[in-house]
């Protein structure tokens, strides 16, 4: 059966990749297909930013594909990892790094994420529902709000969550953020016993996922931003908080010993943590506006002015999972999920070296 899909992929713009995406015709089989069946394609990467115009040629390889809700029936939104024409990773293939830290040893932890992505939505250069000249009322109606007044946008939060769900994204939910025309999704494990919440699946899940915002924004002349302070002052910037558990956070008996190791490792190595959690990112943190400064370190027990909140139903239970509160809108969570990783693959080496 004749099909469409659309390849999705990272480019290479400096300092945060953008979304790509092109469609082909497929020829699938009815009801059947695997990833198997989607042939690998090639772009010109001179147009992408990533690589000169005299070796332009990069490869296009599927590595998930879930169905695309807007062609609807038997059409597929694919996935992609940027390689080399001699089938290595291309240089900003970032999911590479992230399976590469599965592949140290992660993966036996049986990681769980799940992402919440702020954005903003704009029209006419100013977020949606602001006035022309000046600004809208202060912070303090609109989070969760309900009301014309109040909330702007809510059309397409509700059209992308629908698509999700139609899609097979794992979106856990949706709501109105502190800042008017700013929204939020999550994207992550969701208690289904099912469906696997790992981090390349949930990372995959995410960037289709904003892939299907943006495009469903061009329908109505609404574009999404991913910046992590929008608007300076006092208004919220927009966070992409990184919920993460291993087997050991999860267990009743060991779970809170494992969040402590994992806290005071990411403690340890909170500067490398920023490096790889987004652009711009000290506009946001700050200090204020819900955030903890970028030169400190905080966990804290239900604490939303925290580095690391541990969420009230996991301080309980003593085990569970912690929330990273720093990454920026605009973080690769191929990245966030390859630093968290790593320094979980670090804790590890060191418990078993010291038996
Ligand atoms: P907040 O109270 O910080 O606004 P949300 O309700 O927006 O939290 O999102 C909760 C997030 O926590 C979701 O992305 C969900 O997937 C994630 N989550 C819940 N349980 C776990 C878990 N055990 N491991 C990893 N992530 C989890
Ligand atoms: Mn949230
Ligand atoms: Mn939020
Ligand atoms: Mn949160």
């Amino acid at each position: 059966m004749l099909t469409c899909a659309e390849y999705i992929w990272l480019d290479g713009t400096q300092p945060t990749q953008q979304l790509r995406s092109k469609m082909r015709i497929l020829n699938l089989t009815l009801g059947e297909v695997n990833l198997a069946e989607l042939p690998q394609w090639g772009f010109d990467g001179s147009s992408t930013n990533q690589s000169a115009g005299h070796v332009s040629d990069l490869v296009l390889k599927p590595v998930n594909f879930v169905n695309d809700p807007i062609r609807g029936d038997n059409n597929y939104l694919v996935m992609c990892e940027v390689m080399n024409a001699d089938g290595t990773p291309h240089k900003t293939n970032t999911r590479a790094w992230l399976r590469e830290e599965m592949a140290q040893g992660a993966e036996k932890q049986e990681p769980w994420v799940g992402f919440e992505q702020e954005y903003t939505l704009y029209q006419y250069d100013r977020p949606l529902g602001w006035p022309a000249n000046g600004y809208p009322a202060p912070q303090g109606p609109y989070y969760c709000g309900v009301g014309s007044d109040r909330v702007f946008g809510r059309e397409l939060s509700e059209l992308h969550a629908l698509a999700c769900l139609e899609a097979g994204l794992a979106i856990y939910g949706t709501n109105a953020e502190v800042m008017p025309g700013q929204w939020e999704f999550q994207i992550g494990y969701r208690g289904f016993s099912s469906e696997s919440a790992d981090p390349l699946n949930m990372s995959d899940h995410l960037w289709m996922a904003r892939w299907l915002l943006s495009r469903l924004g061009e329908d109505m002349g609404i574009t999404v931003s991913l910046a992590p302070k929008p608007v300076s002052g006092d208004w919220n910037g927009a966070g992409m908080h990184t919920n993460f558990s291993t087997k050991s956070t999860r267990d009743e008996k060991a779970g809170w010993n494992a969040i402590t190791v994992l806290v005071q490792a990411m403690s340890a190595l909170h500067k490398e943590h920023i490096a790889e959690y987004g652009a711009d990112l000290a506009d946001r943190l700050t200090g204020l506006h819900e955030t903890c400064d970028i030169n400190t370190f905080k966990m804290g027990e239900s604490d939303r002015g925290a580095s690391i909140r541990i969420p009230e139903p996991v301080s309980n239970k003593r085990c569970g999972y912690i929330e990273d509160r720093r990454p920026g809108a605009n973080a690769d969570p191929y990245r966030v999920s390859a630093r968290i990783l790593k320094t979980l693959n670090g804790v590890e080496k060191t418990n078993y070296i010291s038996g």
